[in-house]
């Protein structure tokens, strides 16, 4: 798979149905766990400040590219990624592709409750999708074996985790080989918008990229996410400048 580097941060040349593509194939095999990182701009900013993440980006099968930000920066730096492939747009892909194919999917993550009402919705929205079981994301030390063993024995094909950047890319690395999963994909905060808790931005918004600008409206904690964003601008410009590499 062809990438581009955008300040720093691989990202895989990949639409949302080569993504699909990809991943239907990669569920047929049992004997590698493939990881999927959805890259946004923060997670460039926080990759280049946390060394594990930065190895994990480097090494996962296929990084996608999320948001405004990371299409606005390969305009800018002339690179050839033009289409987003989100973390919230994978996650309903993948369950309209499971209610056709019957691949199985396991939800790991957000409060308590929200990614069982998440799975409700996204069952009621795809008649048939295999979402084969749920488990929040405020589990302790103690209880993390017990997780661990319930996915194994579920056997999912897909395992989306969303615990957030970037805890949720070093738990599927740490896990990933003992779940033996397929396919594991780090989603944020999916589970709260299917959920309903968190409403997306309108399409307008979402065309103008302003989608970060409502979620800090809805949501003044998200503050050090958005504070991210100018660190990424001008990390984009840097490059463009050529006062940084890559
Ligand atoms: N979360 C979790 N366990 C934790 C920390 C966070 O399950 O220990 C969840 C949180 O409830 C939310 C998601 O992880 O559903 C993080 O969402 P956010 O939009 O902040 O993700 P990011 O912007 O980092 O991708």
């Amino acid at each position: 798979m062809d990438s581009e580097t955008i300040t720093g941060l691989k990202v895989h040349l990949v639409s949302m149905d080569e993504a699909l593509g990809t991943i239907a194939e990669w569920v047929k095999d049992r004997q590698r766990q493939r990881h999927i990182v959805t890259a946004d701009a923060s997670m460039a900013v926080i990759a280049r400040r946390d060394p594990e993440l930065s190895d994990i980006i480097r090494e996962a099968d296929m990084v996608t590219p999320d948001g405004a930000g990371i299409i606005w920066a390969s305009r800018l730096l002339r690179r050839k990624i033009v289409s987003k492939v989100s973390g919230v747009d994978l996650v309903g892909q993948l369950c309209c592709m499971s209610a056709h194919s019957g691949c199985r999917i396991f939800f790991l993550g957000a409060a308590p409750g929200v990614a069982a009402e998440a799975a409700e919705k996204l069952r009621a929205k795809y008649p048939g999708a295999q979402i084969v079981g749920t488990q929040d994301g405020y589990f302790s030390a103690k209880d993390e074996p017990g997780v661990v063993n319930t996915i194994r024995e579920l056997a999912p094909d897909i395992l989306l985790v969303a615990f957030g950047i970037p805890k949720q890319e070093k738990w599927i690395k740490r896990y990933k080989g003992e779940i033996g999963v397929p396919v594991s994909v780090g989603i944020g905060g999916s589970f709260d918008v299917f959920s309903g808790r968190v409403s997306r931005a309108p399409v307008w918004m979402q065309k103008r990229g302003l989608e970060w600008l409502y979620r800090l409206a809805k949501n003044p904690k998200k503050i050090s996410k958005v504070m991210t964003l100018p660190q990424f601008a001008i990390l984009t410009v840097l490059t463009k400048l050529k006062m940084l590499p890559n």
